[in-house]
């Protein structure tokens, strides 16, 4: 790698003015995996929280049943100092421009926690509100796991417009609300956030690791392998590696795994991933920074009824890792399977 390293200011909870958020009413528009954890949170923090949701949303109820109040989009925009919008991203420019736009009071703030629909123009918000962004880079279930547990996701934040004057105070408060002060906030750009995201989650985190994985389950069952012994070489103990590297870096992983499995480490993983691979994932940043990405996924969900989409998702369920995966883990006593909430 080339380049110094320039470290970003992190941001703890005593960096906060708090008081940009005290008296603030914040509508939580959608009651998902990150609208769950940013209302819980938020309140536990002694913040007025309302849910938005539409009319017959099975998430009312879970909402309802933890304490909350639960409007319509518009009246619980209409009532907010804060906005913040946590439907799924593919559908925030149309709730936008029904529910959210007409409802925005003058000097109240529009926030998200991914930057996909400002950065790449589907929502373009009046010049009278702050729009800013406090992203958790975390699964929403483990924002509120690990704020209830007393510590927290770290966030990134960013400032898109300051109407207000006030929209870097109160971005950092909010990241407070939520946990994210405890574990350290940065600040970012719409844009850098929405590129990196997207790239993060689709080469490496998710779309890399998924295809890894199944990759190396596939080459040593079609070597004649048991299947059970493939998941566990290729999978199950993928998490022990994680937490290790998680916890040290790949240093306190090296550590702790044999010399004989650290200079393989060395020697296979570039034959693996390779320079072709590295090419490839240049290739799905450029697509992302042009908007290809944005334009297919957007496409998709509108004109195609997500037939593609489901159909990859189906394919996917139904590979054979995971049903050895469901399997194994039934045996293993101390994994629940349960679903998040
Ligand atoms: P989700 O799919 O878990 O939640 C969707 C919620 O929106 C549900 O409560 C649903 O009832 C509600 N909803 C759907 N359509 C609606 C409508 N028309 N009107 C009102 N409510 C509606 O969503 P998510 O994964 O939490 O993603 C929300 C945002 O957070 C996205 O911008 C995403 O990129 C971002 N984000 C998510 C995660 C994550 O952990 N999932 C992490 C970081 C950022
Ligand atoms: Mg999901
Ligand atoms: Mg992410
Ligand atoms: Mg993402
Ligand atoms: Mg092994
Ligand atoms: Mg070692």
């Amino acid at each position: 790698m080339k380049g110094e390293i320039n470290m970003a200011k992190v941001f703890y909870d005593q960096d906060v003015n708090w008081e940009a958020m005290e008296g603030k009413k914040v509508a939580i528009i959608g009651y998902g995996s990150q609208g769950h954890a940013h209302a819980l949170n938020l309140r536990d923090s002694g913040i007025d929280v309302t849910i938005g949701l539409y009319k017959g949303s099975k998430s009312a109820e879970k909402a309802r049943k933890a304490g909350l109040t639960v409007q319509t989009v518009a009246e619980a925009v209409a009532g907010a100092d804060i906005t913040m919008v946590l439907i799924p991203d593919e559908k925030q420019a149309d709730v936008y421009k029904n529910e959210i736009r007409d409802n925005l009071r003058p000097g109240s703030a529009l926030a998200f926690a991914h930057g996909f629909n400002i950065h790449f123009k589907q929502i373009i918000p009046p010049d009278d509100v702050d729009v800013f962004m406090v992203a958790p880079k975390g699964p929403g279930h483990i924002v509120r796991r690990q704020f209830v547990e007393g510590s927290g996701v770290p966030d990134v934040f960013a400032v898109e417009q300051d109407a207000s004057g006030q929209a870097f105070d109160i971005a950092l408060a909010y990241a407070r609300g939520i946990g994210g002060t405890r574990a350290g906030v940065i600040q970012t750009t719409f844009q850098e956030e929405t590129e990196t995201d997207l790239f993060g989650e689709q080469a490496v985190l998710c779309g890399g690791i998924c295809q890894l994985i199944t990759n190396g389950f596939e080459t040593l069952c079609e070597a004649g392998y048991q299947p059970e012994i493939a998941y566990f070489e290729t999978f199950h103990e993928m998490k022990m590696i994680v937490d290790l590297m998680y916890e040290g870096g790949m240093a306190k992983m090296r550590y702790s795994i044999s010399d004989t499995a650290e200079y393989g480490d060395y020697t296979a993983g570039p034959r693996v991933i390779s320079d072709a691979s590295k090419q490839a994932m240049k290739d799905v940043l450029h697509d992302i920074q042009d908007g290809t990405f944005a334009k297919d996924w957007l496409l998709e969900n509108k004109a195609a009824g997500r037939a593609h989409f489901l159909a990859m998702r189906r394919q996917h369920a139904e590979h054979p890792i995971e049903e050895v995966g469901a399997k194994l883990r039934k045996m293993m006593s101390w994994l629940n399977e349960e679903k998040p909430e």
